[in-house]
């Protein structure tokens, strides 16, 4: 029987953080789901079809399967029957946060699972918003993103703030 996974979160936009997590989890993870959060709460860069876009033009596998999903992660897992979630783990400080995300997930679905995958030391201080800042402000994040997510991102600031 197939081992499946779901690896969600808002990717807005994907990291090579998010990345390093999700060639960890191929390792375990038969196939892996890589699920963007439509979250409302969050007034997002790029809508989802881009984000999806961005995510599917950075790593390509027939092991990974990309798409949106609104509403409660439980939900979703259950709609899929995968009841394992991948997260990935930058620092101690990601811990309280990510265990009150698993034990509430939990507590709404027993068979819930959470994986924690720690990730490479040199992204351990990355993070899609670290990433917007940067590029906003012209910074250099090509250790940061891939090619692909990096010329988007400079699309999307050139369009409001035209610097050469
Ligand atoms: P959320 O909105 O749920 O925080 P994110 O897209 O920021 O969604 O993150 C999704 C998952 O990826 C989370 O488990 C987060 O800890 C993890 N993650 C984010 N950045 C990194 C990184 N640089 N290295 C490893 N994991 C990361």
């Amino acid at each position: 029987m197939a081992i499946n996974g779901i690896y969600a979160g808002s990717f807005d936009p994907i990291t090579n953080g998010h990345l390093d997590i999700i060639h960890r989890a191929l390792k375990i993870f038969d196939t892996v789901y890589v699920s963007v959060i439509d979250n409302i709460e969050k007034d997002p860069l790029f809508s989802m079809d881009e984000r999806i876009n961005l995510i599917s033009n950075s790593i390509q596998s027939d092991r990974i399967i990309v798409e949106g999903f609104q509403g409660l992660l439980v939900d979703y897992a259950r709609k899929k029957n995968i009841f394992n979630l991948i997260r990935g783990l930058r620092a101690v400080s990601d811990f309280e946060y990510e265990f009150q995300m698993s034990l509430t997930n939990r507590s709404q679905d027993p068979r819930i699972d959470t994986v924690f995958l720690m990730t490479e030391q040199s992204y351990s201080y990355l993070s899609s918003s670290i990433v917007r800042q940067l590029a906003k402000l012209n910074g250099n994040i090509s250790d940061y993103v891939s090619d692909y997510v990096r010329i988007k991102l400079k699309e999307k600031f050139n369009g409001s703030k035209r610097i050469t």
